[in-house]
């Protein structure tokens, strides 16, 4: 089964990478929606939050440890950011590779679209 996402974690295909330790990547969207659009995933597959078991209660905390550091970083954590994670077809996901969207840089609207 081929996983764009799994592809950028095992480096076969390339990506602005911006954080990455044992169990977790970041990278720059390749589309980006807004100043700052960082992508946070796990480098374990898991399809959509729907998969997203008891035993990876840890790793989801550690994608958000890891948006905050990015939001830190790029410097819109004071002034807000927005943390995503579309699942299934309502919502818009197109990559089934559970990932975080850390979106900030401009003011955002709500209720999304
Ligand atoms: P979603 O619609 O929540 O599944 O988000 C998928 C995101 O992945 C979109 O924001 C795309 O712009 C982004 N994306 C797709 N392909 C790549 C890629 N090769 N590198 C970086 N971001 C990508
Ligand atoms: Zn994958």
């Amino acid at each position: 089964m081929s996983c764009l996402f799994c592809e950028i974690v095992e480096k076969k295909r390339p990506a602005r990478i911006i954080y990455e330790d044992a169990y977790a990547l970041a990278f720059e969207d390749i589309n980006p929606q807004a100043p700052v659009h960082a992508l946070v995933v796990p480098k374990k597959h898991i399809s959509t939050s729907l998969e997203i078991m008891p035993d990876d209660n840890w790793l989801v905390g550690h994608l958000f440890q890891i948006a905050n550091r990015i939001a830190a970083e790029k410097g819109i954590a004071e002034r807000g950011y927005r943390l995503v994670m579309n699942c299934n077809r309502d919502a818009g996901q197109t990559v089934f590779h559970i990932h975080l969207h850390v979106i900030g840089g401009r003011a955002m609207h709500w209720p999304p679209g």
